[in-house]
């Protein structure tokens, strides 16, 4: 790895090392990037270590939670040429921690031969919530009855069609619950589109589900994949409180996940662990709300409660190694902790049976993710 300079970029970018990605896997002493600095970098960079990786993370963030775990970090923006022909010239694959990364940062990385997982077109298809229903759809998966709307009318349009009352997210960008309205009366659904800044919009049904649940899941370079049990997911306030898991489900349930959880693999030709968000509706089926992909908030539970987590396992796959087991060893209530409620990490360190997993945030804002616990039980 070149020498890098207090800017952390490199000093001299020298010949790649260990140079692209061949059919083999990325031996241990390889570099992984990692482009985002939060918690699921922070927890990714770990995995990666224990298996003996170095990390490069690119955050434009100075002092990011990932940095301090990190061999080295890129402080730049997620666009910024140099910092990209840094990380490429160091790391033999990369990958992120969240989907909104430009789709112009991973295509200039694929130009410098480096291999990006999961790929472009998984992270297009995400960034798009009609375009992932649409995906979703053309592949045999069910999803809520939805329409785009572009401007006023057809926002008004698109309610009419689907009923009210409706649910209207931007088509981009939102995340935990932000950029989405709830539409009561057609009526309303011009003065809703203007709230959400005028953007391109998808008009989902009201979803009648008696609950959510999701399913993390991974695919290998050689297309092996692998799913957790099914998590159960309570939100509040549009953001994730708790997972139970292995949630209570039938096999035909569990069948059903994993065949979900296949067609998405394979349509997108995915490397990589993905979370995709389920909705069981009254009559056994269920539906995909969204799928994000990366390592999920609803899979920090396999942390205490599988052998092989879901950090260890995203790195795995896309370094080529074998998948590891996804099978639970054990019973776990995940709990995150927002803003202040930190504080209570010496009451919860004081639990015997909880594990506690925080970021190093240096700041608890209101419902800020500061950490989680794992409330383990045996199974
Ligand atoms: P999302 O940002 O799409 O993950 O939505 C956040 C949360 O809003 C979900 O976890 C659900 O609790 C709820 N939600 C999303 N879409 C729908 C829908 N079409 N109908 C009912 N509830 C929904």
């Amino acid at each position: 790895m070149p020498p890098f300079s207090e800017s952390g970029l490199p000093l001299q970018p020298g010949p790649r090392e260990p140079g692209p990605l061949e059919p083999g896997p990325l031996e241990p002493g390889g570099a992984i990037g990692i482009i985002g600095g939060g918690q699921l970098g922070r927890m990714l960079a770990d995995a990666a270590s224990r298996l003996g990786f170095d990390v490069v993370i690119l955050e434009p963030e100075p002092d990011s939670p990932a940095s301090r775990v990190a061999t080295h970090t890129l402080v730049a923006a997620y666009d910024d040429p140099v910092a990209l022909r840094a990380l490429a010239d160091t790391a033999a694959v990369a990958t992120y921690e969240f989907e909104n990364v430009p789709a112009a940062a991973v295509a200039a990385l694929v130009a410098m031969d480096i291999e990006v997982a999961p790929g472009a077109r998984a992270l297009a298809t995400a960034q798009d919530r009609f375009d992932e229903k649409t995906f979703l759809n053309a592949h045999g998966v069910g999803t809520v009855a939805f329409a785009e709307a572009s401007t006023a009318e057809e926002a008004a349009a698109a309610v009419t069609r689907i009923g009210a009352p409706a649910l209207m997210k931007t088509r981009r960008e939102g995340y935990d619950g932000k950029g989405q309205r709830w539409i009561e009366h057609a009526v309303d659904a011009g003065a809703a589109f203007e709230a959400l800044g005028g953007v391109p919009v998808i008009v989902e049904a009201a979803c009648d589900f008696v609950r959510e649940l999701s399913v993390i899941a991974v695919r290998g370079r050689d297309g092996a994949t692998a799913v957790y049990p099914l998590g159960e997911n309570h939100h509040e306030g549009g953001i994730l409180r708790r997972t139970i898991a292995p949630a209570r489900a039938s096999q035909a349930l569990a069948d059903q996940a994993e065949r979900i959880a296949a067609k998405v693999l394979a349509g997108l030709d995915y490397v990589g662990v993905i979370g995709i968000e389920l909705f069981e509706m009254a009559d056994g089926r269920l539906l995909v709300n969204e799928f994000a992909p990366r390592v999920h908030n609803t899979g920090h539970w396999t942390q205490d409660g599988c052998e092989c987590d879901q950090f260890e396992q995203h790195i795995r796959a896309i370094a080529g190694w074998p998948l590891g087991p996804t099978r639970a060893i054990a019973q776990v209530e995940m709990l995150n902790l927002l803003g202040e409620e930190v504080d209570g990490w010496a009451r919860y360190a004081a639990e015997p049976e909880t594990r506690l997993h925080l970021y190093g945030k240096r700041e608890a804002k209101p419902g800020r993710k500061m950490g989680h616990i794992n409330r383990v039980k045996p199974l």
